[in-house]
């Protein structure tokens, strides 16, 4: 049988199937709340069944590595590189080492549109690009096969993604490569192209003009207080802490994320990249020296070869490792999958048919309508509580 996804909480929308395709006929279609899944055309396929056969969830494949897993604070030692990266640059620092290499670096991209899409660059002066988080779920498009390509070819590849992206990357592949190297996130998870694009119209019809640039990680106000940052051509400019912006309360709320990410299947410690990158949230209170609020990163190290690229830059950072298994007291998001609100349904049947302050809008008075409600319960039930205690204490003067 050709692909089907019945239960949606089981396919992230990665590519791999598409891109195993020998007939083409898997295209990664946008369902209701604009987020891909496979469409098959049925007449034009084989069944030769690859697609099922790769899919990464459905046939996760064996991690035998040896390595013992470490961690470490780590800070790029270039002010303007720390600067311009959502946590301590350490992206931007392996990367230009690969590209020195004349190695070819993959990772997510805003598109003219400011859609995001994962990309391939081969010059330092173009990986601006990659840097920074963009919080929304970037398009693989067929950067699988592009890597692939390279990767046959002898050249390095560097391929950084959400840990999805990079194991829907080696299911595609079906085995390792000695040139490839490996970079996921800790993933809070991803929100939907289709919100993010309801979001930008907003943005632009409050300014009446375009856009020019946007960071989801200024750190104006310290890279605690991170914030969300809009350019526009007419030279106004937007700029609001994460938890004043709507679209980052409605990422942090997890009302606007995939359905697989409630329950991420790569939530564990066997990890497919050689690398995950992440904030080392905390760091003022384990590592004071190692906080400036301009960014620290943390680094978790799952191969040698991972280590080996790390050694390559170690001039470029500042480096302290920090015991492994403590990591999760900072960034629980390494293995915990978010809870699915009660509200994300409601926000998605409201977005599908409105603009986004609307249904933002909705979504606030929906969830202050429900505190409130939870408030007057637990009220009451003290009400309650106090009322039977009074007859007891009656009870037993009389
Ligand atoms: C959707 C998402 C959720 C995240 N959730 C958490 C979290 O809960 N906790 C945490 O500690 N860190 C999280 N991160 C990671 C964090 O935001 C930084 O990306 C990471 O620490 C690397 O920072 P840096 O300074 O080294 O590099 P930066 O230059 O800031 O990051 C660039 C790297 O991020 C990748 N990237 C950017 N946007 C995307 C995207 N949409 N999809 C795939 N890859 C992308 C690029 O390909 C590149 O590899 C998340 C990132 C994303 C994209």
């Amino acid at each position: 049988m050709p692909i089907k996804i019945q239960d949606k909480t089981k396919c992230t929308g990665c590519f791999a199937c598409e891109s195993v395709c020998p007939k083409k006929c898997i295209t990664m279609g946008e369902d209701a709340e604009g987020f891909w899944y496979p469409l098959v055309e049925y007449d034009k396929c084989i069944h030769c069944e690859l697609c099922t056969k790769k899919c990464p969830i459905l046939n996760p494949r064996e991690i035998d590595r040896k390595y013992e897993t470490v961690s470490f604070a780590a800070i790029n030692k270039d002010e303007k590189t720390r600067a311009d990266s959502s946590s301590g640059g350490l992206f931007f620092a392996i990367a230009k080492s690969v590209i020195n290499e004349k190695g070819v670096v993959f990772g997510a991209s805003f598109s003219d549109d400011f859609s995001v899409q994962t990309k391939p660059v081969d010059a330092v002066d173009k990986l601006f690009c990659l840097q920074g988080s963009k919080y929304v779920q970037s398009k693989i498009g067929n950067s699988y096969k592009i890597a692939k390509m390279l990767l046959d070819a002898g050249q390095i590849v560097f391929f950084t993604g959400t840990p999805c992206q990079i194991g829907g990357l080696y299911a595609y592949l079906d085995k390792d490569y000695d040139n490839l190297l490996t970079a996921d996130l800790i993933c809070h998870g991803v929100p939907s192209p289709l919100v993010w694009k309801k979001y930008l119209d907003y943005r632009q019809m409050v300014v009446k003009s375009d856009i020019l640039k946007i960071s989801f990680r200024q750190k104006k106000y310290g890279w605690n207080k991170f914030s969300m940052y809009f350019g526009f051509q007419n030279d106004s400019e937007y700029l609001a802490e994460h938890d004043d912006d709507p679209f980052m309360k409605c990422f942090l709320g997890n009302y606007c994320l995939r359905p697989s990410c409630y329950d991420c299947k790569y939530k564990t410690e066997k990890r497919y990249a050689d690398i995950t990158l992440a904030d080392f949230w905390g760091i003022e209170s384990v590592y004071p020296e190692m906080f400036d609020d301009k960014g620290t990163s943390l680094i978790i190290l799952h191969s040698s070869k991972g280590q080996k690229w790390i050694d390559s830059v170690s001039e470029k950072i500042r480096l302290r490792e920090y015991p492994y298994k403590e990591i999760q007291k900072y960034n629980s998001a390494y293995l915990k999958s978010v809870d699915e609100p009660k509200e994300r349904q409601y926000f998605f049947k409201n977005i599908e048919k409105q603009d986004f302050l609307t249904t933002y809008n909705a979504l606030q008075k929906r969830i202050e309508k429900t505190s409130l409600r939870l408030q007057i319960r637990k009220d009451l039930k003290k009400r309650r509580y106090r009322r039977v205690l009074r007859k007891i204490k009656k009870l037993v003067v009389d």
